[in-house]
């Protein structure tokens, strides 16, 4: 049977554009028969407040890549918490990342792709995947297409993840964002900062510089859904940080999107399927997506090179491919770290940030792809070892406390039993 494509990519965002152009560096010869389907035409719109880490460029660059578009130079990161703020810059001065707007972006890193040999359907939104024997049948608005793989980079909503078979329930954020004027209270134009002091918020609320109009800010929620606690609408936790700020919200129309976050029990294929990108899942704690988007693509190009030159017809290796990658890793790392950020130690670690800021400058690196500093690392985790030390001890001594006032109570009780008699 002849198919119309070896690889169906549903989506044209950083994850779908990504793995085609991985597929193309290293398997020229197979790129003209993947097609991308994107329901969307570029520039198309895409909420996202476009703050992308340094590290996604750098995995760009090392198949050439370079997305040049307005951009806000990133230097450094605020972060807000119960008692204090924290503002760190990197210190060699080196940007840590950019702002951009995501229509440019992704419509820029499309060029590129097509460019590179990519094939692009536009304005093609596709209905429902049907995995076969041989062949996968993608149904769209515009008629049956057949490949042999096909892969969901289709994002939060995912058409592709419904032909997975799962029963997990991964953890999804409500994010709204608006753009507005600045004012006096903000941070300088090359910090991100991100507004955590709301304790009973699951999420954060964020002020990032805007690249087009110079003085920009956008400002967003990000509020997390966490199953049997009560979350309050991201919307109304937006309206309340611009009033905060002096800013009237009836005047900034809000964009509202969804986002997915990663979980390790969530399976990433199906017969002839895989996911990537945010229809994969993206990191639960700050929503952080695009440089996760774009190191999906870095990993899923090559694999799917590798299966197609095999002739292989398994895509189950996938998961594992991912596991055991620094993405992987990342992204577990952080699904994990979600209990401890917005669990009932959170005020144990917002003391730390206040105790050692050092810790935001790891962070900082990280986010830009710089190479970790070793010394400083070692301090803050003697520093972090210390703080959590201090925590056991008092946990322990106050458990001691409670269990001798309760024997005192006991023996006081008993006491006044034998005088009662
Ligand atoms: C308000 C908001 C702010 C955010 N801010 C940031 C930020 O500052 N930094 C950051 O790193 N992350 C941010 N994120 C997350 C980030 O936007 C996503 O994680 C990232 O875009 C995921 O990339 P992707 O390629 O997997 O999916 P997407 O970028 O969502 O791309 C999916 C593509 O698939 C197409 N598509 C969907 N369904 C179909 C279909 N049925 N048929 C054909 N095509 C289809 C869509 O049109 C789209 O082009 C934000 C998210 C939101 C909602």
């Amino acid at each position: 049977m002849s198919l119309d494509a070896d690889v169906i990519i549903v989506g044209g965002g950083p994850a779908g554009l990504t793995t085609a152009l991985y597929l193309a560096a290293c398997a020229p010869e197979l790129v003209d028969r993947v097609l991308i389907l994107e329901r969307g035409t570029y520039p198309r719109d895409k909420p996202c407040a476009g703050g992308i880490g340094g590290r996604a460029d750098r995995v760009l660059a090392r198949i050439g890549v370079r997305v040049d578009v307005p951009s806000a130079h990133v230097r450094g990161v605020a972060v807000s918490v119960r008692g204090g703020r924290v503002i760190r810059r990197e210190p060699s001065g080196l940007f840590v990342g950019r702002v951009v707007e995501r229509a440019i972006f992704d419509s820029r890193l499309a060029e590129i792709a097509l460019a590179r040999g990519a094939r692009i359907a536009q304005g093609v939104r596709v209905e429902r995947v049907e995995p076969g024997a041989d062949h996968v049948t993608v149904h769209t608005d515009h008629g049956q297409i057949r490949a042999r793989f096909v892969v969901g980079a289709d994002g939060v909503g995912s058409i592709v993840r419904r032909a997975v078979p799962s029963d997990v329930r991964a953890l999804r954020a409500q994010v709204v964002e608006v753009d507005t004027q600045p004012v006096s209270t903000d941070v300088d134009r090359d910090i991100l900062h991100f507004d955590a002091s709301d304790a009973s918020l699951d999420g954060y609320v964020w002020d990032f510089p805007a690249p087009r109009e110079r003085d920009n800010v956008c400002r967003g929620a990000y509020v997390l859904k966490i199953p049997g606690r009560k979350s309050p609408d991201a919307a109304s936790v937006l309206d309340q940080h611009l009033q905060r700020l002096g800013l009237d919200p009836s005047r900034y129309p809000q964009k509202r999107f969804a986002e997915r976050a990663f979980s390790s029990r969530a399976p990433l294929t199906g017969p002839r399927l895989m996911l990537v990108g945010e229809a994969a899942g993206v990191d639960p704690v700050s929503g952080e997506g695009i440089a996760q988007a774009i190191g999906y693509g870095a990993l899923a190009g090559p694999f799917l090179a590798e299966r197609l030159r095999s002739r292989d017809a398994h895509l189950g290796g996938w998961s594992r491919r991912l596991t055991r990658s620094a993405l992987g890793i990342d992204l577990h790392g952080r699904a994990q770290l979600t209990r401890f950020f917005f669990g009932p130690r959170r005020a144990f670690y917002e003391q730390a940030l206040l105790r050692v800021p050092e810790a935001l400058d790891i962070g900082l690196r990280y986010f830009g792809g710089l190479s970790p500093d070793a010394a400083q690392t070692a301090r803050v985790a003697a520093s972090g070892l210390r703080l959590e030390a201090g925590a056991l001890v008092r946990r322990v001594g106050a458990r001691a406390a409670s269990r001798v006032s309760g024997i005192r109570f006991q023996d006081e009780e008993i006491g006044l039993a034998r005088a009662r008699e």
